[in-house]
Parts: structure tokens; sequence; C-alpha cells
């Protein structure tokens, strides 16, 4: 468990203090893939900064599994240090030495002896679906599989906490899905607890248990991915559900439904047949008017506009919504004719 409390951080700027972190407050449950998600300048790569130890915050705390980080002498600050695993923004490997020598320079500068680091770093290059690349030096990797190689890095001293900075950044989409897949079985197979930054919610929506929206130094929005989803004027529900085209709904609405309204879907079984049962057990028309099927991890998740049009129509949508479907009325102003 990751705990930051009220954290302050500013930097002198050319023209007065320049606030990156402005109180911020969260926490990441053990074992989960966090995503700390914002613009450029929002704060990300500061707040990696403070909760990795590299830097102390101005005001504020960082507890992890419950201890507090902030009094710590340089003897216990080197042993939480080496509880978190660091994957740093952008390149970051030693271009003489080959993918295996990478991973294993931390593990010579502590000490390591031969047979057990050449343990290790197979270990290491096999989670990271490199063994092929043991042997090839950085700039005949790909991008994506030079990221690889920096979080088998960030992982040899069994970090409990692994901390990468826009992990995806500057990635082509095969090479970004790569580090992500690789940062899921850090979680999955040696239990890492794994805190991200991106700017961009399709990471969010690939892997992220928890997600924290950062803008201006605030945390505007944070908690579970599913329970924030469940908030429709949420800046998380919009940045990670499917949109809908509020066009769509004034041409089709000159048909006239008897009721429009939005509608999440979780889950197989909800995204599969909710709908359709809903109308056949009504006898209404459901035409979805927009929105659109996304996934969050292994989960289906659907945002539609409905029309819900016969004399059972307010039936449907209660039916609807005792079966777990969250039905949202459709913001005002963009309802168009459909009333
Ligand atoms: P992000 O990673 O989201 O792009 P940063 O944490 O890098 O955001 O930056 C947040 C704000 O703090 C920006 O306005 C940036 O210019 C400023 N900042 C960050 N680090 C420093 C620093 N070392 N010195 C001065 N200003 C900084
Ligand atoms: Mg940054």
């Amino acid at each position: 468990m990751i705990t930051v409390e009220n954290l302050t951080k500013s930097f002198r700027g050319t023209t007065g203090p320049v606030v990156a972190l402005d109180d911020v407050t969260f926490d990441v449950t053990a074992g989960s893939i966090a995503g700390v998600v914002g613009p450029g300048g929002s704060g990300k790569s500061t707040l990696a900064r403070l909760i990795a130890l590299q830097e102390r915050p101005d005001s504020g705390v960082i507890r992890l599994d419950g201890q507090n980080t902030a009094g710590l002498d340089p003897r216990r600050l080197r042993v939480a240090r080496s509880q978190i695993g660091v994957v740093p923004a952008g390149d970051s490997l030693i271009a003489q030495r080959t993918a295996a020598g990478n991973i294993a320079a931390p593990l010579e500068q502590a000490g390591v002896d031969g047979p057990q680091r050449r343990t290790k770093v197979g270990q290491l290059l096999d989670l990271i679906g490199l063994t092929d690349k043991a042997a090839t030096y950085p700039d005949a990797l790909t991008p994506g599989q030079r990221r690889r190689v920096a979080v088998a890095r960030a992982l040899v001293g069994e970090p409990t906490v692994l901390l990468a900075d826009d992990p995806t950044g500057a990635l082509d989409p095969d090479g970004a899905a790569g580090v992500l897949t690789v940062l899921d079985r850090a979680r999955a197979e040696l239990g890492a607890t794994v805190v991200l930054t991106t700017t961009d919610a399709g990471v969010v929506r690939r892997i992220a248990d928890e997600v924290a929206i950062l803008d201006h130094g605030r945390i505007v929005e944070h908690g579970g991915l599913l329970e924030l989803i469940q908030r429709p004027a949420g800046q998380v529900a919009a940045a990670v559900l499917p949109d809908i085209d509020p066009a769509a709904v004034s041409t089709t609405g000159s048909t006239g439904h008897d009721r429009v309204v939005d509608v999440v879907l979780i889950g197989f079984a909800a995204v599969g047949a909710l709908l359709p049962e809903a109308a056949s057990r009504f006898d209404v028309a459901i035409p979805v008017l927009g929105g659109g099927l996304t996934r969050l991890g292994e989960t289906p998740v659907a945002r539609f506009r409905v029309g819900v049009t016969g004399a059972r129509a307010d039936g449907a949508i209660d039916w609807i919504t005792e079966r777990g479907g969250l039905v949202h009325p459709v913001p005002a102003g963009i309802r168009g004719v459909a009333a």
C-alpha cells in the first residue's frame, strides 16, 4: 500500500515559484496497477520522483506499507528506496552494454556473484520476452524493446513497488502494448505494485485497476477504475468510455423515442445481453443511437446512447438498472428533438 498525503512541491521558476504539486492525496492498493494520468506539465514526473524517494516534498507525507518515509535516517532511506524499482522516462540504457549487460549492471554494483547474476538476468529476460535479444546492443533494439529492458533493470532488486514514469511515451502502439504486457507480468508474476504515469487514457484502459487524474498539480479524481466510470460526469468516465457523438441523437431523435438515455454496461453478460433482453421482455424497441464498446483490462465495457420506444419504456429502463446497467439521463442541451 502506498499512501500519499497532502504532498506539495514547488520549484523556483524564472518569474516566481512554480507549484508542481498542490496538496496531492491518494493511495494505491498493494498488488494493483495504478495509473496517474495528466497532460504534460501537470506534475506527473515530480510525483514519480517523490514516490521514488528521489526528492523530498515541501510538505506532506508518503507512506509505504504504513511507514512514514519522511523521517527516515539515511540507512533506512536506502532500504526504503531499494523497495522501489524505477523505470526512468525516456531512453536510459547504457549504449555500450548488451540487453543482458544492462540488466546485470545494478546486480554487479550490488556485488551479486556471477552465477546468481546470470540466473537473475535470464529470468528477467524471459519476463520481458527478450531472451533471444540477450546479446543485442540497445541501438539494435526497437524503442519498445529498449523500454522493456529498462523495466527489467528496475526489477533486479525484487522491489515491492515498480514505478514507471510515462513508460509508453514516444512508443508506437505495438511498442507500447509490449511494455504494458511486461508491467502487467511484473505485477502478476512478481507481485509488484505498479505505479505508472501517462498522458494516454488508452494506457489506463488497458492495464490500470486504479487511476488518479492530475491537473495542474492537483488530483481531480482518484479511485478504482470500475468505480470511477460509474460517475457519468467524471473525468475518468470521459477519458476512458466510448464517446457519444451528439449529432447521432438529433438525427435519430426526430423519429421520436419515448425515452433517450445513456447506459453504461460493465462485464460480458451485461454488454452482451441486457439491452436485447430488456427489449424482448418489455416489448419495446431499444435502438442504439451512439456510443460504443471498449475494454477495461479484460472487462468489456459499453457506453451507449439508446432510444427506448414502447408503452413499457419506463419499466424496461428500471429493469436495466436493476440488472446493473448504469442509466443516466442525456446531459441537458444535446437531447435535441428526441423528447
Ligand atoms: P509532467 O511530468 O506531468 O509533464 P512535471 O512534474 O515534469 O510534469 O512538471 C510539473 C511542473 O513543475 C512544470 O511546470 C515544470 O516546469 C515544473 N518543474 C518540474 N521539475 C522542475 C525542476 N526541477 N525545476 C523547475 N521546475 C520544474
Ligand atoms: Mg513528465
